[in-house]
Parts: C-alpha cells; structure tokens; sequence
C-alpha cells in the first residue's frame, strides 16, 4: 500500500503527527509539495526565497526525496495519486480561507483516495475553544484561559524514519526554485535543524530576560522564532513542551504563543475579517485620499517618513524581512493614525516583505492597533512616535542600526532630532500632535 505525505505549512519531520498516520496507513509514501501560484503570486521574493531555504532543508533531511511540483493541487494531487496507486493523502490541516477551500476541493478531485488530516500548525485547532454558550471567543484574555484548560497534547515522536519514503520519479518533478534576487536583504536562517539550534539558543541565552526585554528593538530579545512557524519547521508543541511552569518570561512566551492560536481561530470563525473590518462600524471611517495620501505611503514603504523609529522599522522590514514587534505596532499605528490610510493597505505591504507573513496574525495585529479588531483596543490610544522611540529604543540603538543617515546622532537625540537633523534625513511628513486631533475626529464620526 502507498500513500502520499503532502508538506504544505509543516516543513519538517519531528513531531509530525501526519507521518504517525501515515505509517499506520501505507508502506510506502511519496513525500510532496505543490509549488501552487495562488500563494507564491501575492508573497514577495524575499518570502518564495525562505520558503525555497525550507524545502531545500527539508529534502536534504529526506534523502532527496521531496517531489516537487508545479501547479494547482486540485490538478496535481490526483495525477501524482494515481502514478503511485496511493491509497491515501495524508496533511496537516489548514484553517485559512484559502488553504480550507483548496483542501474541500482537492478532497472531491481525489475521488476515492482518502485525504486524512491529522493535527494543524497550532497547540489547539482552530474552531475548538467555544464559549459555554457554544460561540467563539471575541476577546483573547478568556480565550487564552480556556486555552490553558483547553491543554494541548505532547510532542509526537516522529522522524525521517517514521515512513518508508518512496523515490519520486515522477515526469512532473522539478528543480526547488533557487534563490530569486534580494539585493541588499538577508533572510533568517530556515529550516527544522536551524529552528531548533534557535530555539535551544534563546532557551539558555535570553528566555530568562524574555519578559522585560522583549519589547525592546534595540535589545533582539525575542525569540525570532516566528519565520519557522510560519512555515511549520517547529511545531507550537514542541516549544510549549519545553515551557513549564508559571516564571513571569515562561509564562508571557506561552500567552504570546496563545496569541498566534487566538487569531487563527478567530480568522477561521470569521474569514471576512482577512478583508473586512472585524468591527463593521469602522466600515464608515474616513480616510485619507488623493496624491498627497499616495505620497505619504510610498514615504512610509520606504522608511522616510522622517520619524526615526517609523523609519527604522520599514527598512528592517526591507532589510531582513522581518520587523520587531513593538516596531511593527508603531509604524500600523502611524500608517492608520498619523496619515489616516487603510490599515489593508499596510497589511498587504507587510504581507509582500513579511518572511512570517501570515494572514490570521498579520491581518488581526493590523486590526488590533487600528482599533478595528478583537479586543476593543482603544480607538484613542494613538501611539506617539517619538515617546515610543525614547521608550523602548533608549539610546536609540536600533534607530542607528537602520537610518544610517543618523549614525551621528548620539544617544536618544536620535528620536526628537531638536537641532541636530542631518540635510540628508528627511523633515517629518506630518505633525504628529496635529495628526492625532484627526484621528480622534475621524474615530467620533463612526461613533455616532
Ligand atoms: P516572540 O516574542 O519571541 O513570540 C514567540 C511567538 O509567538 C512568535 O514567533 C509568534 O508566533 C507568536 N506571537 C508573538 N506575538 C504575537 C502576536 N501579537 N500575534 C500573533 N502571534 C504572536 N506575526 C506573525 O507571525 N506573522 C505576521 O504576519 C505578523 N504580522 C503582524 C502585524 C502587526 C501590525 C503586528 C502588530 C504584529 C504582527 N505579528 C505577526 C505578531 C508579532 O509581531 C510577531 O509574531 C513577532 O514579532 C515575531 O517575533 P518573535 O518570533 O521574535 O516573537
């Protein structure tokens, strides 16, 4: 008997409950993943490109065996079950809005070859928590409690050798796509070996400063474990697995992790909010348009807003393809509240540059601090972006590390620049005290 293993957000092959299905299910299994254009059109070079390091990961660490194919799943899944007479399909499951359709479709293509999902890239599968009355949760606090209650299951014991991997010579194989060009970007390192080196890494090295540090660009105290993830090359569970007990950094690591279980479930109990406002009266806000709002955007892609820790973080974003949380909230909070534009607009931005790009968190996170998420985060807390620098990047070392233009400036001037801007670092794009009075007016007019 033979089966398929079809990779898609699980790169690797520790704690894999699909390979324990798998091996109960068949012999012999064709280990594939689908090159599908739906996803890779809308990700940037720098996110095909990580994604391209975690494939070649992954096949070195099967012997070279992935199959690799281009196309539409719903095509390819059929053809390839057929060329090795596979019994079944075995995945991990997916809850976006795309992966649940594309999953429903390639499941009526196969016909009578049996697709088995077991398990999903979280600690707890989306739609699972419920409130007593049987809704989902709108508000994380409690949704993280009955998520604790709720527990999730320990690391599954799975390795290159759980399965007996079939050869894939098969006429539709390609090449993995070799890196496109990222000019000056460098990526994090991919693949499970590196996500686990990283994970040891920090669990010695920084877990024990997590909780005070974490907010701090300048620092890099955060995990950076987000890119893997993202692409499933460690599993929630294996790093909860190693997260015990109830110390202020275990304890606020774990609720982040509950953050990222939280939005998926939420995306997956409203997929109109991967759009949509998640608040539909924020429908009504009014915007910014015209010349002068395009302009503002492109100043804000491209990190010259002449706000120092805006600025900073657009060209990390850039520049590794990944941006400090902290960061990631100021400069949403200045795109949606200092030049009032779309928070989709910024989102689709992030989305391009985003190595951990990931829909359910990227679209919530932008909500979030646009005030039209879950959460109800005050619609009047508008961060200021000079006191936020001075705060979280106290000698503004970060802002150094990014605007070269400033390398001159010394300790925290380098966020109030008060006569010491350099002629080659742009005047601020708009005043930010004005810009906030704005804000507040715009958010009262949905309010009435
Ligand atoms: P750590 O602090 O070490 O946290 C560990 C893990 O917990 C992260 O890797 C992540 O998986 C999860 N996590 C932490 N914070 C959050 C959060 N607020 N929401 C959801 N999960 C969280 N995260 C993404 O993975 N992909 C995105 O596309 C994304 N877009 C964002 C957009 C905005 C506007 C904002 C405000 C946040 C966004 N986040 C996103 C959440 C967060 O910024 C990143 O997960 C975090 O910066 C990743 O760094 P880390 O791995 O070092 O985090």
């Amino acid at each position: 008997r033979s089966a398929i293993v079809w990779f898609r957000r699980d790169l690797r092959l520790g704690d894999l409950p699909t390979l324990l299905s798998a091996a109960d299910a068949a012999d012999h299994c064709l280990a594939l993943f689908v090159l599908d254009e739906k996803l890779l059109g809308p990700s940037g070079p720098a996110r095909r490109t990580y994604l391209y390091r975690c494939l070649r990961a992954l096949d070195e660490q099967l012997g070279g065996r992935l199959l690799v194919v281009k196309g539409d799943p719903v095509d390819v899944l059929p053809k390839v079950a057929s060329s090795i007479d596979a019994e079944t399909v075995h995945i991990s499951a997916d809850y976006g809005p795309y992966g649940t359709r594309r999953d429903t479709e390639v499941g009526e293509a196969l016909g009578s070859v049996e697709l088995v999902a077991t398990g999903s890239p979280y600690a707890v599968a989306p739609g699972r928590i419920r409130k007593s009355d049987d809704t989902p949760y709108k508000v994380f606090t409690p949704f993280r409690r009955a998520w604790y209650e709720h527990g999730w299951r320990a690391p599954a014991q799975t390795d290159a050798k759980t399965v007996r991997w079939l050869e894939p010579d098969l006429p539709d194989r390609i090449a993995i796509p070799d890196d496109e060009d990222l000019g000056e970007t460098t990526l994090p390192a991919a693949g499970e070996a590196a996500a686990l080196a990283r994970w040891k890494e920090f669990l010695a090295e920084d877990l024990g400063q997590y909780d005070d540090a974490r907010n701090r660009p300048d620092l890099d105290a955060s995990s950076r474990l987000s890119p893997f993830l993202k692409f499933g090359c460690v599993h929630p569970r294996t790093l909860l697995a190693d997260l015990r007990g109830d110390e202020p950094s275990t304890a606020t690591l774990r609720s982040e992790l509950a953050w990222r279980d939280f939005y998926a479930d939420v995306l997956h109990n409203r997929p109109d909010t991967a759009r949509k406002n998640f608040d539909r009266r924020f429908d009504r806000i009014e915007y910014a348009s015209g010349r002068e709002a395009d302009e503002n955007f492109a100043a804000w892609c491209e990190g010259r807003t002449g706000f120092p820790i805006v600025d900073a973080g657009m060209r990390q974003l850039l520049g590794e393809g990944w941006m400090h949380n902290r960061v990631r909230m100021i400069t949403a909070s200045f795109l949606t509240k200092d030049l009032h534009l779309p928070w989709w607009w910024g989102a689709r931005h992030f989305m391009r540059h985003l190595v951990d790009g990931d829909l359910a968190s990227n679209q919530h996170g932008w909500q979030w601090t646009a005030g039209s998420g879950t959460d109800a985060s005050p619609y009047f807390r508008v961060f200021n972006p000079t006191t936020q620098g001075e705060k979280f990047d106290p000698n503004g070392d970060y802002v150094r590390r990014w605007v070269p233009e400033l390398a001159g400036v010394a300790g925290k001037a380098v966020h109030t620049l008060k006569d010491s801007r350099p002629d080659d670092y742009p005047e601020p794009i708009v005043d930010h005290a004005h810009e906030r009075v704005d804000a507040l007016r715009r958010y009262d007019d949905i309010k009435a």
